[in-house]
């Protein structure tokens, strides 16, 4: 799937919708560059799975939301070892004698966020989950 116009046009025939107006698919269009391009094929697919009508903006949303939770379901972060959940314990003392910890990220937290940066799946959530609703 190259992008927004694919997903587009895969919606439309797979829900076999014959009336969208310009005004409607510019809006579409526009809602959907907002979604990371990596996610358009899965949430495409994901609406096809699961919904009987042509799906609204934020139907589309929440399906881009769900596929790219998945993933970080999927690819989580994994401690290297050597820190505790990415966070390395330092300990310094004054020279009064006082002695205190502090804690820094670790190199395999880094790694892991440039992991995630790559993929380009954005730094924020596409739509409320379920549940997540005030
Ligand atoms: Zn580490």
């Amino acid at each position: 799937m190259n992008g927004i116009a694919e997903a587009l046009a895969v919606l439309v025939e797979a829900y076999r919708v014959t009336d969208l107006s310009e005004a409607t698919i510019l809006t579409y269009s526009r809602a959907l560059e907002k979604i990371p391009t990596v996610l358009l094929r899965p949430m495409v697919d994901r609406c096809l799975e699961t919904r009987k009508h042509f799906p609204r903006i934020t139907e589309l949303r929440s399906d881009a939301e769900a596929v790219r939770q998945q993933y970080f379901q999927q690819h989580p972060y994994v401690s290297c070892g050597d820190c505790c959940g990415g966070w390395l314990i330092q300990e310094q003392e004054t020279e009064d004698g006082f002695r205190y910890g502090y804690a820094t990220r670790c190199a395999c937290h880094g790694a892991y966020l440039a992991k995630v940066n790559a993929l380009g799946l954005g730094h924020e959530p596409l739509a409320l989950m379920a549940g997540d609703e005030a």
